[in-house]
């Protein structure tokens, strides 16, 4: 309390809403504690629109030729996410001492999850399985993180899980939330972490507050530029990995299918190549349509299937010291995409797909540039005592997921620890 008087001292200061960031401020706000919450974005009501993901989406640039994307909102990125869930790599993260069992299982109890049951999946989904089968591909279903039970056949977005909720629960425990609010470094005395330095929308004024624990919530892209400008240097060099993945769309003569839950179902080509469902439902087919500069393609959605293929890359790369992320992807790279190209093509042929395009190459979402056990230890604390980092920079490279559950169980696993120290 020496820093601040009391209204600006707080138990714990959340930076970022997103996935882990809300889940850090329930748990925390649900046993009492005096959480503040710093949110970059805004917190208008959430829309599937163009314009309304115009207005929270942001893109940074990861190689020479590809950007990755993330969501500035309350919520973070699961605003605009496909709610496609993995199991975390439960021990993969017991060899680094964290054990997420308990988690997995609380989660379980809190968010919907499960496989999208047969009635909901649309013809070009169940085509596209019947072609991989057929082929020999164990294609198969993927969790989700769906309340399928307020489905209307027309809520695709509303029924995806949503950290936001989550941060409204916070809200109603007593957690307060600063939007438009950019932390742009970490206080701190004699190796401990004190407080956060901050502006609120265009205001030029720095505004400080104070904490027992800080937490680095920010997204894998922001945190570490955030712990770099902090004064902990060696998140730079360490590298990251982007998963590089592209789209292959065609049209089946006569298929008049309905709408769809995207990524619902996928398979492994062998441990570096997936392919995965991406039969989009009408508003992403058609914000993917224009994007591709494909606008006539809108017209005939019905006809539609699409796969996409991701691949797992080394880490590499760097944060340079201007605070930019740049990495090369090399030959061995694009000769894994190549060859899962060629299996998505043979899928969609034999499913009866004509013009098939390619979709520009995609970054698969930009994670791990912070290792546990180098720059943070297996309670997710830094070299700087009460500053703690739980987003999608932890993740490791080996065991790689869709992120989304496993961080929701990172961030339960780091507000237990929190709650038993505070
Ligand atoms: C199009 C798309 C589809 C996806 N589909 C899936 C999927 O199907 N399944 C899956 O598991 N994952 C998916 N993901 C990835 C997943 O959404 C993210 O990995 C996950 O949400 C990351 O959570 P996080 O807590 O690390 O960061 P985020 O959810 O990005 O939250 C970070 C928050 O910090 C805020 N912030 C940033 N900088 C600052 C700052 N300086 N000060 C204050 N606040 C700041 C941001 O505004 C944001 O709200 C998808 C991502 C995209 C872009």
């Amino acid at each position: 309390m020496k820093y601040s008087n009391k209204e600006n001292y707080f138990d714990a200061i959340i930076v970022g809403s997103g996935t882990c960031g809300a889940t850090i401020a329930k748990e925390l706000s649900k046993k009492h504690k005096n959480v503040l919450i710093l949110e970059r974005g805004g917190n208008e009501p959430l829309k599937e629109s163009l314009m309304g993901y115009a207005k929270i989406s942001n893109e940074v640039r990861v190689t020479d030729k590809l950007k990755d994307m993330r969501a500035f909102t309350t919520g973070g990125t699961t605003a605009m996410y496909l709610a496609v869930a993995d199991l975390p790599p439960i021990k993969t993260f017991k060899n680094l001492g964290i054990d997420l069992t308990e988690d997995l299982e609380q989660a379980r109890k809190e968010i919907p999850i499960g496989e999208i049951s047969d009635d909901l999946i649309g013809d070009q989904a169940k085509k596209l399985g019947e072609s991989a089968k057929d082929l020999g591909y164990d294609w198969k279903k993927k969790l989700m993180l769906v309340d399928q039970s307020k489905f209307n056949s027309k809520n695709f977005y509303e029924v995806k899980w949503k950290a936001r909720t989550f941060i409204e629960s916070a809200l109603r425990d007593g957690a307060t939330l600063i939007n438009q609010a950019i932390v742009s470094k970490v206080l701190h005395d004699n190796k401990k972490a004190i407080g956060v330095e901050y502006t609120v929308g265009k205001k030029k004024e720095v505004l400080k507050a104070y904490g027992e624990k800080i937490i680095l919530a920010a997204g894998s892209l922001a945190t570490p530029i955030i712990l770099k400008d902090s004064g902990i240097k060696n998140v730079v060099s360490h590298g990251f990995y982007i998963n590089p993945s592209i789209g292959l769309i065609g049209s089946i003569p006569g298929l008049a299918s309905a709408e769809n839950f995207c990524g619902c179902m996928g398979a492994k080509l062998d441990d570096e190549i997936e392919l995965m469902d991406a039969n989009f439902h009408r508003f992403l087919f058609n914000v993917g349509m224009l994007v591709s500069a494909k606008p006539l393609r809108i017209a005939s959605y019905p006809k539609h299937v699409g796969i996409t293929v991701k691949v797992k890359e080394p880490v590499g790369g760097e944060l340079t010291k201007e605070g930019k992320y740049s990495k090369k992807l090399t030959e061995e790279d694009h000769r894994k995409l190549l060859k899962g190209i060629d299996a998505a093509n043979e899928v969609l042929k034999n499913a009866g797909a004509r013009k098939i395009f390619k979709t520009g190459l995609i970054s698969g979402g930009a994670l791990g540039t912070i290792k546990i056990k180098e720059h943070i230890d297996e309670k997710l604390q830094t070299e700087y005592e009460g500053l703690y980092v739980c987003d999608g920079s932890i993740l490791p490279e080996s065991d790689r997921v869709t992120p989304t559950l496993t961080l929701v169980c990172l961030a339960k696993y780091l507000a237990r620890h929190l709650a038993a120290s505070l």
